[in-house]
């Protein structure tokens, strides 16, 4: 058995990725461990830049996200009992986000490819990874209950954080250059009394409290808790408790209903030093693990696959692959400049460890005060920072 393209994981990245490929004529096959419902409940991300939305337009891909997503151009940070709110979409000239939660992006993606020809093969994981006698990917997965074998052109790793395909590469391009960070964050889904319009990050003496929009009166909260700390220790009551005293919502603002799911997620960074091995190539989180801080995760994860597209494309019909040699080094760039902003902003919302008395927190949140009215007001600083934000290059 043969295909063009083969990619193992059906999220953001690999569906992207096949759906491209495919309406340009590749054949493509994306090999996925989970069901379709488990992709279509699994709640991430959920923001959208506006050059991203623009890409999957294009490509035809954003019908879904056209009838049921929703625009969205400022965040405000409330520190020290004031209120900063940045209008990134005015200071960049129009890049706002789109919120679009990612599980029914996914749903749409899977169901284009599908309508294309190509339903991904679901409940099918890669098992192992090889070469044939030309130097050819072969991929060992498991497919309706059997052990097959595939050939390909070209294999990508669209496989996520834990994903085995990098693991085929040999030990010295598997070096991975990662940053732990000194505290965590609980994660939140939550029915809020009324739509969330704008990110809202709190900067308080207790640690970093955070609001972002997703579907309707759903939303998403982050709070700052102690590396490693047990998501046990946070029941419902202390959690709403604590995001109400963090955030401090005023009359008017989307206050926590309920809480729908909690969880946490352990900041840490992490960037894969290669991200093609011969025919096998990484894009999305498999190639590099950013802090949700941004929201860039999802959004990088897309550009890497419409890198990819183009040159695939390239490579297998115009015999061009000049393209594919500079892939690596285009995304390794862009990686390290979100890389960059999600860091300073983790360290604009954080107060560093060290700043244990009262009087040393409260010098921190001033300084970043002064720091967060520099990122209101129209200037050099603030559309620096809201280009970044907005993902507007
Ligand atoms: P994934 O979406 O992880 O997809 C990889 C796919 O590969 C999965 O479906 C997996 O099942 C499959 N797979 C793995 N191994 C195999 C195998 N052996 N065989 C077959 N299939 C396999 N980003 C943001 O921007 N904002 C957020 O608020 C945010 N919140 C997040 C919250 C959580 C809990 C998590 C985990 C991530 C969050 N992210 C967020 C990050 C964002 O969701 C990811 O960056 C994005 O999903 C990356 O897409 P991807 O396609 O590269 O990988």
């Amino acid at each position: 058995r043969r295909v063009e393209v083969a990619v193992a994981g059906a999220g953001p990245a690999g569906l992207v990725l096949a759906n491209v490929l495919r309406r340009a004529g590749i054949e493509v096959a994306v090999w996925e461990r989970f069901s379709a419902a488990h992709l279509e409940r699994r709640a991430r991300a959920g923001l959208l830049e506006h050059r991203i939305a623009g890409y999957l337009r294009a490509q035809g891909l954003a019908t879904g996200l056209d009838a049921r997503g929703s625009r969205h151009g400022w965040c405000e940070f409330a520190c020290l009992g004031r209120l900063v709110r940045v209008d990134y979409r005015a200071l960049t000239g129009g890049a706002g986000h789109w919120v679009y939660p990612q599980q029914e992006l996914v749903g749409d993606l899977l169901a284009e490819l599908a309508r294309a020809g190509g339903p991904a093969r679901l409940e099918s994981p890669v098992l192992g990874v090889g070469r044939d006698g030309t130097g050819r990917p072969v991929l060992r997965v498991a497919e309706g209950g059997a052990e097959r074998t595939y050939g390909c052109e070209y294999l990508v790793g669209c496989d996520g954080a834990h994903g085995i395909v990098a693991e085929c590469f040999p030990p010295q391009a598997r070096r991975v250059v990662r940053r732990r960070y000194p505290y965590d964050w609980l994660t939140v889904l939550a029915e809020v009394s009324r739509p969330v319009e704008g990110v809202r990050y709190a900067l308080h003496e207790s640690g970093f409290a955070g609001m972002m929009p997703r579907a309707g009166t759903v939303g998403r909260l982050y709070l700052q808790v102690p590396p490693e700390d047990d998501p046990a220790r946070w029941p419902a009551e202390r959690v709403q408790a604590e995001l109400a005293a963090r955030l401090r919502p005023a009359p008017g603002d989307p206050r926590v209903l309920r809480l729908l799911e909690t969880g946490v997620v352990r900041l840490h960074a992490r960037v894969r030093g290669r991200l093609r091995h011969g025919r096998v190539f990484l894009a999305g989180d498999a190639a590099h693990l950013l802090t949700p801080s941004g929201a860039k995760g999802l959004n990088l994860a897309v550009a890497d696959a419409a890198d990819l597209a183009d040159a695939l494309i390239r490579a297998l019909r115009r015999g061009d692959p000049s393209a594919l040699d500079g892939y690596e080094a285009r995304r390794l760039r862009e990686t390290w400049r979100m890389q960059e902003f999600s860091d300073r902003l983790l360290g604009l919302l954080h107060l560093p460890r060290e700043a244990a008395e009262p009087a040393e927190r409260e010098f921190g949140l001033r300084l970043r005060l002064a720091h967060l009215r520099g990122l209101a007001e129209p200037g050099p600083r603030a559309v620096d920072f809201a280009r970044d934000y907005a993902g507007a290059g």
